[in-house]
């Protein structure tokens, strides 16, 4: 039974709905669960269409958000979702870059203006499961952060207590992708010197901490197999296209993507329901 159920995801930039919530946007939808995207940024420093990244010169953050505006677009029509929301804040890029300081970034935005806007949201639609990011913004990004500090206070500003889900990776699956990246930069180190192309190595910030984006295996609270809809998940990160040039999941291709990125992880945050132990449906406790 679906009836009256509501999924609200609260991501920070266009293309976080499809890499941590694709299967679960879709598998949802087929199941006739409204669902509802709030999209915090418009992400301003992701790639140009061209590749430019955010440092070079002709990089244009306005020119690259009308791009990703119409990218989010058919995305969300991929994965049938029924209502999107963009806060519309500017992307705050990474961590110490200058447009943190930006007063219109998303990291700039006093957390109780923008909980105020995502708890008006929430009285309207009243999601019985809401998903975010955990304390770190899975991986450090400040509007990742800011998406996770703003769900957090929008809570407490409603009149009831839905069930609060972070994305997650297990450690275990976490060890397999460094594997995987580790590969890749050996190939890509192998076909330069092949060309004889020498790459600088990169320097790495001694002051930046390694964030560890795992989860210990036995904190996962569920786990969903999304293997039926792998291709639409697929096509919503291609909907991305800006962005995904040079995405480890594009180069999968598809038929891979579907044998390896065949499961979504989350961790409980709130429990109104008491529920207890490993489930395998966002919305247990519910129907
Ligand atoms: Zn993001």
């Amino acid at each position: 039974m679906s009836d009256g159920l509501t999924f609200l995801a609260v991501h920070a930039h266009p293309d976080d709905e499809a890499s941590s919530t694709g299967g679960v946007f879709r598998q949802l939808a087929n199941e006739g669960v409204r669902t509802v995207l709030v999209t915090c940024t418009n992400g301003e420093f992701g790639d140009s269409p061209d590749g430019a990244k955010p440092s070079e010169d002709h990089h244009d953050g306005d020119e690259v958000a009308k791009v990703r505006a119409v990218e989010l677009e058919d995305a969300v029509r991929i994965l049938g979702i029924d209502r999107l929301v963009r806060l519309g804040y500017r992307d705050s890029g990474m961590k110490g870059w200058p447009q943190n300081d930006d007063p219109e970034s998303f990291w700039s935005t006093p957390v109780d203006v923008a909980a105020a806007r995502l708890a008006a949201i929430l009285t309207e639609e009243r999601p019985q499961v809401v998903m975010t990011y955990n304390a770190i913004g899975f991986y450090g990004h400040p509007d990742h952060i800011q998406a996770h500090r703003i769900t957090l206070a929008a809570l407490e500003l409603i009149d009831y207590e839905p069930t609060l889900y972070f994305n997650a990776i297990p450690d275990s699956v976490m060890a397999r992708y460094r594997e995987r990246w580790a590969l890749e930069e050996r190939e890509r180190r192998e076909a330069d010197a092949a060309r004889g192309v020498i790459r600088e190595p990169e320097v790495r910030d001694p002051d930046e901490e390694e964030i560890n984006m795992g989860t210990p295996d036995d904190l996962i609270d569920v786990t969903i197999d999304i293997t039926d809809v792998t291709n639409a998940k697929y096509d919503a990160l291609a909907a991305h296209r800006s962005q995904m040039r040079d995405s480890f999941w594009m180069k999968m291709g598809r038929e891979q993507f579907a044998q390896v990125m065949g499961t979504e992880w989350f961790v409980r945050a709130t429990n109104p329901r008491g529920l207890s132990g490993h489930v395998t449906d966002i919305f247990a406790g519910y129907r």
